[in-house]
C-alpha cells in the first residue's frame, strides 16, 4: 500500500499523544493509496487493547465517504511491543475484512515503527508499505 511519510508521521504523533494508552484510528484512500488518516478515541482507554469509539467511527466513515475516499485501513499503536499483530488483533480483524491493519510500535521511544498487515481469514500476512 502506498502511503506518504506525512501520514505515517501523523500515526506516530497520535500514538505518542495517546500514551500511556493505545491509540486507534481509520485510514481513507483511493486506488490502493492511503490518502488520509483520522484519529478516533480508544473507548477502552487502556494500553492493553483498543476499541474504536463508535461515535468517532461513524463520524469518520461519513467523512471519508463525503471526501470521495474509501475506507482502506485501520491503525492502532503498541506501546510496549513490536509492530506485529497480537491474537486479539487477529480476532478483531474479523470485523474489518479487506482492511490493511497498520500497527505503530513505540517499543523503542526514539525509533517508532509502523508496519502493515492483512489479517483476513485469521491468517497473518505482512502488507508492504510503499512510503513516499
Ligand atoms: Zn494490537
Amino acid at each position: 500500500m502506498r502511503i506518504s511519510q506525512a501520514l505515517i508521521d501523523e500515526i506516530v504523533a497520535h500514538s505518542r499523544d495517546d500514551l500511556p494508552n493505545e491509540c486507534c484510528g481509520l485510514v481513507g484512500g483511493r486506488d490502493g493509496e492511503a490518502t488520509s488518516v483520522h484519529r478516533a478515541r480508544n473507548a477502552a482507554a487502556t494500553w492493553l487493547r483498543y476499541e474504536l469509539h463508535p461515535t468517532d467511527q461513524l463520524r469518520i466513515m461519513n467523512r471519508i465517504e463525503e471526501d470521495g475516499e474509501e475506507l482502506v485501513g485501520i491503525y492502532h499503536s503498541h506501546t510496549k511491543s513490536p509492530a506485529e499483530p497480537s491474537q486479539t488483533d487477529i480476532n478483531l480483524a474479523e470485523g474489518w475484512p479487506g482492511m490493511v491493519q497498520l500497527i505503530c510500535s513505540l517499543e523503542h521511544d526514539d525509533a517508532p515503527v509502523v508496519r502493515g498487515w492483512n489479517l483476513d481469514d485469521k491468517s497473518v500476512e505482512e502488507v508492504e508499505l510503499d512510503v513516499g
